[in-house]
């Protein structure tokens, strides 16, 4: 399954300084999930939106205690993993946006090399 091309939105509600993921209302097979079962840390979980006006219909329902942000799915060209965090820039290209652990990667790479030439 490939999503390039198409941009998919996940409800990231802010816990202390985590996020936690929004997984909806109701499961896969449509039981309704108690409040606890609704925020999940793992991205796989979340309820996926591919239309933003949907999402923030949903978001106005969600209790006004929660610090709700929304959240865009993007996949790393250098891993082929899903990540939501802010991107880091490919070293190699200065242009290629890469998921941060890609970002912490490359740097280490760098370090590495720069040290072997010296
Ligand atoms: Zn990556």
């Amino acid at each position: 399954m490939s999503y390039i091309g198409i941009l998919e939105y996940v409800i990231g509600v802010i816990h202390d300084k985590d996020i936690w993921y929004y997984v909806g209302e109701k499961d896969a097979n449509g039981k309704h999930l108690r409040t606890d079962e609704r925020y999940s840390s793992f991205l796989v979980d979340a309820k996926r939106y591919d239309d933003e006006d949907v999402l923030r219909w949903e978001l106005e329902k969600l209790p006004k205690t929660l610090t709700c942000k929304i959240l865009e799915i993007q996949r790393c060209p250098k891993c082929k993993k899903e990540f939501t965090e802010h991107p880091a820039l490919s070293r190699e290209d200065n242009a290629t946006e890469i998921c941060p652990q890609c970002g912490v990667r490359e740097a280490v790479e760098v370090y590495a090399r720069y040290n072997k030439a010296s």
